[in-house]
């Protein structure tokens, strides 16, 4: 590597060794657990189901009952779910259905579909197997078990496992609070109008959107004018007010790049040059008791440095555990016969065939390859890609989680 250029691998260890884990928990109703870091593992203290019970609607009975071909049974109890039946007397079977408790003595369920009525009986079609339709006691989760482990962020489904064991409530780290500001004299809001070289303060959006997505607690100091002081006072307030401060533009060498000085003067600031594309500058600091990183105000680059160091810097504070996203081995369907001297990140999309597309323009000034996009191909530095050729696919549904 070039002096004073890092790689990729090389500035993600060094930020990862600056993030710690919030270290306070708090307890929140599993109804609203979702999105949150589970701080504590989780075992069932019960049997899901707790009973045998019935997988179809049908009858309950005892195959020892059955003799000949189409045997008949007097029908003596009706079982629904939510209520539980009686012992089943020898030669009688039980109207059960789906999820009510099998009774007592009964090893078999035949479906609805292989009897016919007959007066206040059934005459069985087709004979059962042994346990047939019968969901055992514990078959999904066994008392003991362990379900859910720390340091996963907790999905539906995951809070759904829970309350299936009866957890009302569930440990969880505390939100990380992240603030966000933009640099730059000629960023505008939408909604007002765009003055002659001016424009639209695009990565608001885009950060604000991931920090959300990241289930981060936001604070949004909005757009910061490239001066000096005032950088300096949105960097104290926000140092005072937040966990990690994430800021857009100004961190180039340019003259109009007060990012650098502001947090050298308020804390402590390393800068980088990477060795990716998009990418390049990134600030990696300190104000007072906040981490500081200093994204690039391109917007596809802010954007890709945000997946690759940010996310995996929140989630570590955040208390997650695995915090590098799994990449997938993809087909490229597109030729790149050019590659740079620098790790690139191409903005690509899965087609109908089950490979890549490359959108057209890889320029990191063009924003609508993000959208447009399913992920990024993470390729190596001087690699050529030929159609055909497996490349390292880091699809968006891995950068978001
Ligand atoms: P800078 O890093 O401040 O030199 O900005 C690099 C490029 O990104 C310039 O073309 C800026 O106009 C553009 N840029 C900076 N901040 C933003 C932003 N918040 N939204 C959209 N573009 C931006
Ligand atoms: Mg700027």
């Amino acid at each position: 590597m070039n002096k004073g250029v890092l790689s990729v691998d090389e500035a993600l260890d060094r930020v990862l060794a600056g993030a710690r884990a919030v270290a306070e928990t708090e307890t929140v109703p599993t109804l609203s657990a979702a999105g949150r870091v589970l701080a504590a593992a989780q075992r069932s203290t019960m049997n899901v189901p707790p009973l045998d019970n019935s997988a179809m609607d049908g009858y309950a009975l005892r195959l020892a009952d059955l003799k000949g071909a189409e045997p008949r049974l007097r029908v003596a109890q009706k079982i629904l779910a939510g209520s539980v039946g009686g012992a089943l007397a020898v030669g009688t079977a039980a109207r059960i259905f789906t999820g009510a408790p099998i009774p007592e003595g009964a090893d078999a369920v035949v479906m609805q579909e292989h009897v016919a009525s007959e007066g206040e009986g059934i005459v069985v079609k087709k004979l059962p197997r042994p346990g047939e339709w019968i969901r055992r006691v514990g078959s999904d989760i066994r008392e003991g078990d362990a379900i859910l482990s720390a340091g996963t962020r907790l999905r539906p489904q995951d809070t759904g496992l829970a309350a299936s064991i009866g957890i009302a409530s569930l440990p969880v780290y505390r939100r990380v609070r992240l603030g966000l500001f933009f640099t730059g004299d000629e960023l505008v809001m939408p909604g007002d109008p765009l003055p002659p070289g001016r424009i639209y303060n695009s990565n608001r959006f885009t950060l604000n959107g991931l920090a959300q997505a990241f289930d981060c607690e936001v604070r949004d100091y909005g757009i910061v004018p490239d001066s000096l002081d005032t950088t300096r006072q949105v960097l104290r307030r926000a140092a005072s007010e937040c966990d990690v401060i994430v800021t857009s533009g100004g961190v180039s060498v340019g003259d109009a790049d007060f990012v650098k000085p502001a947090v050298e003067a308020e804390g402590e600031l390393l800068m980088w040059r990477i060795a990716m594309k998009p990418g390049r500058p990134l600030a990696f600091g300190r104000v007072a008791r906040a981490s500081f990183i200093g994204l690039p105000g391109n917007p596809v680059s802010s954007f890709v440095t945000f997946l690759i160091f940010v996310r995996p810097f929140l989630l570590k504070t955040q208390g997650i555990a695995e915090v590098h996203p799994r990449a997938i081995q993809a087909r490229a369907d597109f030729d790149w016969p050019e590659p740079d001297a620098r790790r690139e990140f191409l903005r690509v999309k899965w087609n109908a065939r089950g490979g890549l597309d490359l959108y057209p323009t890889q320029d990191s000034a063009v924003l609508t390859s993000t959208a447009w996009a399913d992920g990024l191909v993470d390729n190596p530095a001087e690699r050529a890609i030929r159609a055909g050729d497996l490349v390292k696919f880091l699809p968006y549904s891995e950068l978001y989680r």
